[in-house]
């Protein structure tokens, strides 16, 4: 009788509510596209349960894990370490295990950044990001760590609009200035970048529609949403009628799934088998 393997690799994620998160089913279709013998279980975990999932996990030998809703901040108290931009963001997205030592890693602002890559190189450029919670905060820190040069928050709350105002201007060597989200916004002329990273557009509100002036768009610059459900917002049909190039949240889910996998297992594996299925799944 040949000699077979029966333990597959584990990883998966911990968050509550789980059972809308299509992650799993990305992975998995990365996995079976480039025969990887790993499971990503989805899990349901109430906040007072996390600490005995980390631990389970750890216990189980799983590669690692996602975090979702609401745990980014509060795993950082079980863990051992933390990377760079985990560390600067002050939330953890994606758990790795390293030895025996599980380090807190944030791909939501590297995926942001994979995804612009396919455009543009965002050193050197000029942002205009909408939002100033977490998602914006990792693409803020994660866009001045590869070299932006100023970053101008447009935020409704002016509170946490200035705190990741601060948090650049500390941490970062990009310049970063608060807007605060009163009235209608103008973008400056000199900006290369339009980012939404509100959940203005997330379904059931597909009508949902940022307080823009859609006449400052100009045909010389990148919009881009983080919304991934629906992928085509009004905001990215609107640019793309203005002549801008676009990137959708879908670009942004899937380079953070191939960066997860490439923390877990160390294989770089295709983006487009990922893409072909979340589009599936949202029915693009
Ligand atoms: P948070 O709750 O942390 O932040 C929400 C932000 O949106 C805040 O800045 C809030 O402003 C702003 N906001 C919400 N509603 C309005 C409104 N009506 N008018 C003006 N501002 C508004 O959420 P997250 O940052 O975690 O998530 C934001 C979006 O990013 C979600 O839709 C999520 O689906 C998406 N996302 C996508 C990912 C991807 O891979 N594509 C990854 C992670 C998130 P204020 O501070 O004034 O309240």
């Amino acid at each position: 009788m040949p000699a077979h393997n029966f333990l597959s690799r584990l990883v998966g994620s911990f968050a509550t509510p789980a059972a809308e998160n299509p992650t799993v089913a990305m992975i998995e279709a990365a996995f079976v596209h480039h025969g990887i013998d790993a499971r990503y279980i989805n899990c349901e975990v109430a906040p007072a349960d996390l600490a005995d999932a980390v631990r389970g996990a750890k216990a189980m030998g799983w590669l690692g894990f996602n975090c979702s809703i609401p745990h980014k901040v509060a795993v950082i108290a079980h863990l051992d370490e933390l990377g760079q931009s985990a560390a600067t963001i002050g939330a953890v997205n994606c758990v790795v295990r390293r030895g025996a030592r599980l380090v807190g890693e944030n791909t939501d602002g590297k995926g942001f950044v994979e995804s612009l890559r396919t455009l543009v190189d965002p050193a050197g450029k000029k942002l205009t990001l909408f939002g100033a919670g977490g998602a914006a905060r990792a693409i803020a820190v994660e866009s001045a760590l590869a070299g932006a040069s100023a970053i101008t928050i447009v935020n409704r709350d002016p509170v946490r609009g200035g705190e990741l105002v601060a948090l650049i201007n500390e941490k970062t060597s990009a310049v970063a200035y608060l807007a605060v989200w009163e009235r209608t916004v103008t973008v400056d002329e000199d900006s290369d970048l339009i980012v939404n990273a509100t959940s203005i557009g997330l379904y059931p509100d597909v009508e949902g529609r940022l307080d823009l002036d859609m006449a400052s768009l100009r045909p010389n610059m990148i919009v881009a949403d983080v919304i991934p459900n629906p992928p085509r917002t009004l905001l990215i049909r609107e640019a793309e009628q203005r002549g801008c190039r676009t990137l959708d949240g879908l670009g942004m889910l899937v380079n953070q799934g191939v960066i997860s996998i490439k923390h877990w297992t160390g294989i770089d594996v295709e983006p487009g088998v990922m893409r072909r299925k979340v589009e599936e799944l949202f029915g693009v």
